[in-house]
């Protein structure tokens, strides 16, 4: 067990002042001072520079240069922040692309790699991936005669299933796909690891990096990861349903084709030729025209990242959980509250489940107390730690208001009744 942190406020303070990410705190919009925002694992926060982009945007670019902006760099844009995602993943320029949804994306690279190897039939997955990435695996599974979806168990909700999926990928597996960290509990699958397993079994393997990307290290290259996926409305920044970003390895890019063939995929889509005939490389799966202004929205966000640096920003996380973890220990865990999080800081990503009985209630009480987490059933109260804007300070007072919530029952005047969004 971890040496125990001082439980006063003056600590978290000095912990503050010691933090040399601090300054990046200003480079977001923090207007309301008393709010807590501990869900930038769900929706960053508003980066200042995005505003400013956003505003040359709309006026310069869309303003005044109207369709001529197209040959000023929006044609290109989906490939030119897909390349600064890029350096966030350990992988190259040229193998990561912004388009459509996280669960579009899934759609088109699963399919892609289903198709491209017809003798297998099997997609694995767990029971700890996002639901939308459940659907979209049985979606396909409908269109492809033959093939099925199995979903490994954890067998405590909390840790993914290594062993398991080790046991269930076998020859006739196409197709691995699993979160890289999983949503609920936190857990981080060895990348390296779980790719090769898939690997020796002639199976791709694909990640879903939607709450690693900005969080927690990444190398796909290192790693031989062959397809990934992700969000950049989560950590990275981007912006209310901000497009998503994929990644396909070099080797595998003529390979694959885009099951939502689209004219921005087709090779010079101004012969508009009546036939199909794909980019050689990535821009193959771009499909229809895409979103300029929120995709323009996502590269402050980024730059932020790039410039505090993912080594710094990692081990900031894992400090701050540490230390939120050693809180719940000393204060929360005597009444009730569940870690619903591994405890190994290796296997955990940036963001804290903690579980009560009376979590949804809790939760409502602290978004009235100005403290914003957000909440995944059964019980889960999560508690996002985002290191640019994130202080030690935030981290004390939701403690010790969940301390007073509990203690003095204060949950109890909120209803039962769930909302539409958690
Ligand atoms: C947030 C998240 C998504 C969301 O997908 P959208 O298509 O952007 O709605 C998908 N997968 C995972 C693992 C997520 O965490």
């Amino acid at each position: 067990m971890k040496s125990t942190f001082p439980l006063d406020l003056s600590y978290a303070q000095h912990l503050d002042q010691q933090d040399e990410l601090i300054p990046f705190r200003r480079r977001f919009v923090t207007d309301d001072s008393d709010l807590i925002y501990l869900d930038g694992n769900s929706l960053g926060r508003l980066p200042l520079a995005t505003r400013h982009l956003m505003q040359q945007t709309i006026d310069d670019a869309w303003g005044r240069r109207l369709i001529r902006s197209w040959n000023e760099g929006w044609f290109t844009l989906p490939e030119r922040i897909g390349g600064k995602i890029a350096r966030l993943l350990g992988a190259q320029p040229d193998e990561v692309v912004v388009a459509d949804s996280t669960s579009v994306n899934l759609f088109k690279l699963a399919l892609a790699a289903l198709e491209a190897q017809p003798e297998r039939h099997k997609i694995i997955t767990d029971d700890l991936n996002f639901p939308s990435d459940l659907y979209v695996l049985q979606s396909i599974s409908r269109l492809r005669a033959g093939s099925y979806v199995q979903v490994v168990a954890s067998s405590d909700g909390i840790h993914g299933p290594v062993a398991a999926l080790a046991e269930a990928i076998d020859g006739d597996t196409a197709l691995v796909v699993l979160s890289h960290t999983t949503f609920k509990s936190s857990f981080v699958y060895d990348m390296t690891a779980v790719t090769q397993l898939a690997h020796q079994s002639g199976a791709i393997m694909l990640w879903d990096l939607s709450h690693s990307a900005g969080s927690v290290f990444i190398n796909l290259n290192e790693a031989n990861v062959d397809l990934a996926v992700g969000c950049t409305y989560k950590y990275l920044n981007g912006g209310p349903g901000a497009p998503a970003f994929l990644y396909v390895r070099r080797n595998w890019q003529d390979k694959l084709n885009n099951p939502i063939a689209g004219w921005m995929g087709q090779h010079r889509p101004f012969d508009f030729g009546l036939d199909y005939a794909p980019e050689p490389d990535l821009r193959r799966f771009l499909s229809g025209t895409p979103p300029i202004l929120s995709l323009a929205a996502i590269e402050a966000g980024v730059d932020l990242l790039l410039e505090a640096g993912m080594d710094n920003i990692r081990a900031k996380s894992v400090q701050q959980s540490e230390y939120l973890i050693d809180l719940w220990r000393q204060l929360l865990a005597p009444i009730g509250f569940r870690l619903n999080s591994p405890s190994d800081s290796e296997q955990r990503g940036s963001h804290i489940s903690l579980g009560h009985e009376e979590g949804w209630r809790i939760n409502l009480a602290l978004i009235d107390q100005h403290i914003l987490p957000d909440f995944r059933r059964p019980d889960n109260i999560r508690l996002g730690i985002t290191p640019l804007y994130t202080t030690y300070e935030d981290l004390w007072t939701a403690v010790t208001h969940l301390r007073t919530i509990v203690t003095q029952k204060q949950y109890q005047s909120y209803s039962q009744t769930a909302h539409t969004v958690t």
